[in-house]
């Protein structure tokens, strides 16, 4: 068992243990995709907000990286998380823009700078336990 599925199992998952699946230890998102013209969505849309269609969205696999589009370091915030910390909204080859915690100080990133999706703590719940979901960390070469 890998250190991520450890984790997993222990921790509380948010938002749900379907929002992602880990693939020889990669993770990927699981968003939404529209059957009558394509457009992805994270998390899943009920609806194509590119064509309208309400008929039912697919479930779709995201990659596993993508880019950092912009990034901020937050100094102040709830007990339960630990400040400092980053947000940053990353952009995936599917044309999706997703928000999430990532990895690093602000002044390790860089704006485009390739990132993955990995798995980790972002918070502790009210009784003090971790709280998993996805993040980002900067893609390590080869
Ligand atoms: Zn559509």
């Amino acid at each position: 068992m890998t250190r991520v599925e450890q984790d997993a199992q222990s921790a509380e998952i948010y938002p749900s243990a379907d929002a992602w699946v880990v693939e020889d230890d990669k993770v990927f998102l699981i968003g939404s995709r529209c059957p009558q013209c394509g457009k992805h969505a994270f998390p899943p849309a009920n609806f194509c907000d590119n064509c309208g269609n309400s008929a039912g969205m697919e479930a779709a696999k995201l990659s596993n990286a993508g880019k950092l589009y912009s990034f901020s370091e937050v100094h102040v915030a709830p007990k339960v998380l630990t400040t400092p910390y980053v947000l940053g909204y990353v952009d995936f080859p599917e044309d999706v823009r997703v928000l999430g915690q990532v990895e690093h100080t602000a002044a390790e990133l860089q704006v485009d700078e390739p990132v993955e999706v990995v798995l980790g703590v972002i918070r502790h719940s009210a009784d003090g336990q971790p709280v998993m979901s996805y993040k980002f960390r900067k893609r390590e070469e080869g």
